[in-house]
């Protein structure tokens, strides 16, 4: 099964209601997850590595202004763009993360120079941001970022808040992808505008490693997406993967346990995507709806938001 190859990509739990969906958006919402998942498919397919592959969907998905991540990605209390991501690779644990940038256009494409050139795991926002320059990698201005529907959704929360309503309408549009190569390596990546209306400075799980990525050749790649808070808390990416290693749990046991048990009972609401090291993928969520798709090298081809 060496030449098993497969990438599962989503764009956040955080779905439109079925009943606000059109047909128009869901064209939209479905080309671009398909342009993505093609994207690092096609990488894996001519026999590239899983680490370009999640890098290249990734950053498929950041450019397109309808999911959480760079482009469109939410506002936080102070109408700016905090935004996190990470990737790793599963074939010797190195990681790279940044947390609370602007201006980099492609947050995962930085989280990979953090991992390769940084001699560090981790760089949050001004350091994040000067290394990004110093790397080269392109920057935009604020504008580029702003798009007007997270701008209406920033401001009716910031109402929900003066008037202290429950924050039950919470979007996560999140975006990531997992792969397994030719070569049987795993990677995953992860990144996000973070939640709306979130505090200056806040920090979800996109960027922990462990947390909301994580990838290890020995059992699994998974990338999350929900309230990043609870998925801290839980240590969901590496829990399942600990569940596979320790008590040789399937994929789907393990995320389902993960997803469908543990996080509902601290109402942890999200998903996240899976694939271990033999291919086999795993999608759940348990919200109304996940953007995802997957794409493996035995047929499978799909692009799915709700159950
Ligand atoms: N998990 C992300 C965060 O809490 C949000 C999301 O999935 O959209 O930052």
């Amino acid at each position: 099964m060496a030449d098993r190859a497969g990438i599962a990509i989503h764009g956040g739990a955080g779905t439109i209601l079925r009943s606000t969906m059109t047909p128009e958006l869901q064209e939209q919402y479905e080309g671009a997850l398909q342009a993505a998942m093609d994207a690092g498919y096609a990488i894996i397919r001519d026999s590239g590595s899983a680490m370009d592959a999640v890098a290249a969907a990734v950053a498929s998905l950041e450019d397109f202004p309808l999911f959480n991540a760079s482009r469109g990605a939410v506002f936080n209390h102070i109408g700016q763009h905090e935004m996190d991501a990470a990737i790793m690779n599963g074939r010797n644990l190195e990681a790279g993360a940044v947390c609370g940038v602007a201006h980099v256009k492609n947050p995962v494409l930085l989280a990979r120079e953090v991992m390769l050139h940084s001699g560090h795991v981790m760089l949050g926002g001004k350091g994040a941001e000067e290394f990004a320059r110093a790397r080269n990698l392109p920057m935009e201005d604020d504008g580029y970022f702003y798009t007007l529907q997270r701008y209406n959704q920033w401001q009716s929360a910031v109402k929900e808040d003066k008037v202290q309503l429950d924050h039950t309408d919470k979007k996560f549009g999140t975006v990531g992808a997992v792969a397994l190569d030719k070569h049987g390596n795993l990677a995953a990546a992860t990144s996000t505008g973070g939640l709306t209306n979130k505090k200056f400075g806040r920090i979800g799980d996109s960027p922990v490693i462990g947390a909301g990525t994580y990838a290890n050749n020995n059992t699994c790649a998974i990338s999350c997406t929900g309230v990043g808070e609870l998925f801290i808390r839980s240590v969901v990416a590496y829990d399942i993967s600990c569940l596979m290693e320790y008590k040789g749990m399937s994929l789907q046991a393990a995320c389902d346990l993960v997803v469908m048990e543990k996080l509902v009972k601290i109402e942890g609401e999200g998903g996240l995507i899976a694939i271990d090291k033999h291919g086999n993928i795993a999608m759940p969520f348990n919200s109304e709806g996940m953007y995802r798709g997957c794409k493996d090298n035995d047929g499978r081809n799909e692009v799915l938001i709700y159950r």
